[in-house]
């Protein structure tokens, strides 16, 4: 395993040069073993910092940028965190690595049922995972102090900044499909922030900062992009 742990630490020194400093994140980058959660053919190329096919079209996202999206988050241990995007499992275990519960929702069954069998026993803690349309939302979880979407919308979709608790954050690319688009923060103002009986508007509610430039595969749903046949 020498060698799998060199390799693991190179993507630790990648997300330092992509600007993560949080600690915390790049231990957890550290400490997930990323060659469990891609296709057994480009097991040779999980310790390389970039995104891979993990089938259907999709694809397990660049260690670097699930740091940054991490790091984005401001996660505390007892924070509970929504992923919208399952994907692999990947980033779900790492977010799950830094917060005190994670649930995870991936439109696709097969990749749902992949990244269960995945996430399955790494002694990093228990992630859920769930099928259904991640642009609505769990709500049987919520509120969130954060939500983390690792697919690209059009807008920030309203129930997710509906299920951030007081101080949660969304963070989320937001831009054309498969063109540039950026990444995103809202975070919901805590009680103590709002001057006004609060009329509800968005503008007031959330504060929104653009991030970075990013490039994701689309979000698809009710408040994301239209599915194709
Ligand atoms: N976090 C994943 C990245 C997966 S890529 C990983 O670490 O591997 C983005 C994923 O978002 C894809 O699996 C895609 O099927 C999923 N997705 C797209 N729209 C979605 C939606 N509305 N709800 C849930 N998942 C969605």
């Amino acid at each position: 395993m020498r060698g799998s742990t060199r390799q693991l630490s190179d993507l630790v020194d990648q997300a330092r040069r992509y600007g993560v400093r949080d600690e915390a994140v790049l231990e957890a980058i550290g400490r997930v073993p990323r060659q469990q959660f891609v296709p057994r053919r480009f097991a040779l190329a999980a310790y390389d910092d970039g995104p891979l096919p993990i089938g259907e079209g999709q694809t397990i996202s660049q260690p670097a940028m699930v740091a940054m999206m991490a790091e984005a988050a401001r996660l505390s241990p007892h924070d509970c965190v929504l992923e919208v995007g399952a994907g692999s499992g990947y980033g779900a275990l790492v977010l799950r690595a830094l917060a005190g519960r994670v649930v995870t929702i991936e439109r696709r069954p097969a990749l749902a049922e992949k990244a269960q069998a995945a996430l399955e026993g790494h002694g990093l803690g228990d992630v859920t995972v769930v099928v259904g349309d991640g642009t609505l939302g769990w709500p049987e979880e919520a509120p969130y102090d954060a939500i983390v979407v690792t697919a690209a919308g059009p807008a920030p979709p309203t129930p997710l900044l509906e299920q951030l608790a007081p101080g949660g954050r969304l963070v989320i690319p937001i831009g054309p499909r498969y063109g540039h688009q950026h990444l995103m923060r809202y975070t919901r103002r805590g009680q103590q922030d709002t001057h006004s009986g609060g009329n509800g508007s968005p503008g007031e509610e959330y504060r929104e900062e653009r991030l970075t430039p990013v490039r994701f595969v689309p979000l698809i749903g009710t408040h994301g992009f239209p599915g194709r046949k």
